[in-house]
């Protein structure tokens, strides 16, 4: 489908591929360790995946929340499940802490302060051992 944003492009910075789908960086300079797992095929409801996949792909979102906690013991991990605008299941994973621009209210709601730019550039430091944690838990699958 030509038509389709997410089957043209990866959708962000991709950091692991699997046949199914694929875990990419999405460019957020308030949340530079914002991924999200995406269902390479068109799926729109979670429940249209079959219960072996249902259990695969929950257990790739795990594998990237796991390596978020352990690098960066976050407040708090976000996962969201929308896709209102592309026929493409995924989920976002965010490690929330209680000084980004949005806590405690989802990323997608209106900001409520400015993070400290030397800690956002502190968190952004992570981002290239974090793709390497990620990777690693889907190495030891
Ligand atoms: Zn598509």
């Amino acid at each position: 489908m030509s038509d389709c944003e997410l089957c043209r492009e990866p959708g962000g910075l991709v950091v692991h591929r699997a046949a199914e789908w694929r875990v990419v960086r999405v460019a957020d300079p308030d949340f530079p360790a914002f991924y999200r797992l995406i269902w390479n095929a068109h799926v729109a409801e979670f429940s249209d995946l079959d219960r072996a996949a249902r259990q695969r792909c929950m257990e790739a979102v795990a594998a990237v929340e796991g390596a978020l906690r352990e690098a960066l013991a976050p407040a708090k991990i976000n996962l969201a499940s929308l896709g209102n605008v592309v026929p493409h299941l995924h989920w976002h994973v965010i490690p929330r802490y209680a000084d980004d621009a949005h806590f405690p209210a989802p990323v997608w709601a209106q900001a409520q302060r400015t993070t400290d730019e030397a800690v956002l550039q502190a968190r952004r430091a992570l981002v290239p051992q974090l793709a390497e944690a990620i990777a690693r838990r889907f190495a030891a699958r």
